[in-house]
């Protein structure tokens, strides 16, 4: 491999066959079931959420510090991980996914009613 992979030279097709690999090479398949990969997400977004239990990080304080940055980005990465076993044992297809929720969230969430800042109507 000649240039290092960063988010703008990489493929989800790259993560999905990274993590196909990994869990084949540890015979990992049986465990990874849809609801324990649910679970493992869920489990990993509590990891996340504890970086940030009882203390009052703002955006400055976790780019000024690097355990606390890499930390928080080790969890996502666990997350991530997690969600794309998810979508090789679901054999879901990503970016048909993304672009098909997009397509639902713009005609939920239209231009016309949003764009004046607010988040919720009630
Ligand atoms: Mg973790």
């Amino acid at each position: 491999m000649n240039s290092k992979l960063e988010d703008n030279n990489t493929t989800i097709s790259y993560f999905k066959e990274e993590i196909e690999r990994f869990v084949k090479e540890r015979k990992w398949a049986r465990f990874h079931k849809p609801k324990d990969l649910i679970q493992a997400i869920g489990i990993e977004v509590s990891e996340l959420s504890e970086l940030f239990l009882f203390n009052d990080l703002s955006l400055d304080a976790i780019h000024n510090d690097k355990e606390i940055l890499e930390n928080i980005s080790d969890e996502i990465a666990d997350v991530f991980i997690y969600l794309i076993s998810l979508l090789n044992s679901l054999n879901v297809d990503l970016t048909s996914a993304f672009i098909r929720k997009l397509k639902k969230n713009k005609a939920k969430y239209t231009i016309d009613e949003f764009s004046d800042g607010s988040y919720h109507k009630l």
